[in-house]
């Protein structure tokens, strides 16, 4: 479903990733960890085609979305290309970033109404029914600002699954959230990766890669330098940064 080889994006004089090889298959659930600044936002950015790499390639489905050193795109694609491929992946951020004069069921309608140029009464359903399986379900007609966190936080998982994505993306989802708040997101997400999506997850909560990844993968100074199954990389983890990092964390 996903595959980076040796994928390299730098800010200025700062290299971020190094050569980045990564293969995601589809159904994987993939907890990204490191520390901050290893590159982890970046390399998501990169492949929803936020970033463009500087070198390497990226491929979902198939399709590249990576450009070449050059900056010259690798099959000539179009911007409404690039835009198409976006659309196939979804991503959730640390701040929802909703719109706040909209409902939440205009936000979760908005992008494939306008995006995808569907119709309200092809949408609609469809967003009634994510709004349920998100469980907020008696919320269509309020407004973010009327929401918890963690409230709002599923309505942008909503909005984002509302594209009918291949892919979905999460950059710490959980870690502007009260506590408390934390554990309906995860069990949208548990849900989620129990549906069979494919989802590559930035996060600090070791308890979910544990339970719910199918492979932790360590990134540490834009680079992964090791992966593994939940049990063998937080259990047993074999690289010394990995170990570090894992009793900062803990
Ligand atoms: P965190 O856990 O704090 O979110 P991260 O692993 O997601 O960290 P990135 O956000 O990918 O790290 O950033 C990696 C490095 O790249 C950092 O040193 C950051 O300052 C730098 N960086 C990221 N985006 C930009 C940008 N647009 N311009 C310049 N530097 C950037
Ligand atoms: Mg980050």
């Amino acid at each position: 479903m996903v595959r980076a080889a040796g994928v390299r994006k730098h800010f200025g004089s700062l290299q971020v990733l190094q050569g980045v090889d990564l293969e995601v298959q589809r159904g994987e659930v993939v907890c990204l960890i490191g520390a901050s600044g290893s590159g982890k936002s970046t390399l998501l950015r990169c492949i929803n085609h936020l970033e463009k790499v500087d070198g390497g390639r990226i491929w979902i489905d198939g399709d590249v979305v990576g450009y070449d050193l050059r900056g010259r795109t690798l099959h000539e694609k179009s911007h409404g290309d690039i835009c198409r491929d976006r659309t196939q992946t979804g991503m959730v951020f640390q701040h929802f970033n909703l719109f706040g004069h909209m409902t939440v069921l205009e936000n979760i309608m908005l992008a494939p109404r306008t995006v995808l140029k569907q119709k309200t009464s092809e949408v609609l359903p469809r967003a009634l029914a994510l709004l349920d399986q998100v469980g907020l379900a008696d919320k269509a007609k309020s407004y973010p600002r009327q929401l918890s966190g963690g409230q709002q936080q599923r309505v942008a998982i909503a909005r984002a699954l509302c594209m009918e994505p291949k892919l979905m993306l999460f950059d710490e989802p959980t870690s502007a959230l009260d506590p408390e708040l934390v554990g309906d997101v995860l069990k949208v997400m548990r849900d989620l990766a129990a549906s069979g999506m494919t989802m590559i997850v930035v996060t600090h909560e070791m308890g979910f890669a544990r339970e719910v990844a199918d492979r932790v993968v360590f990134m540490h100074g834009g680079q992964i330098i090791e992966q593994g199954t939940p049990a063998q990389v937080l259990g047993d983890p074999q690289h010394e940064r990995t170990r570090a990092f894992l009793s900062a964390v803990r």
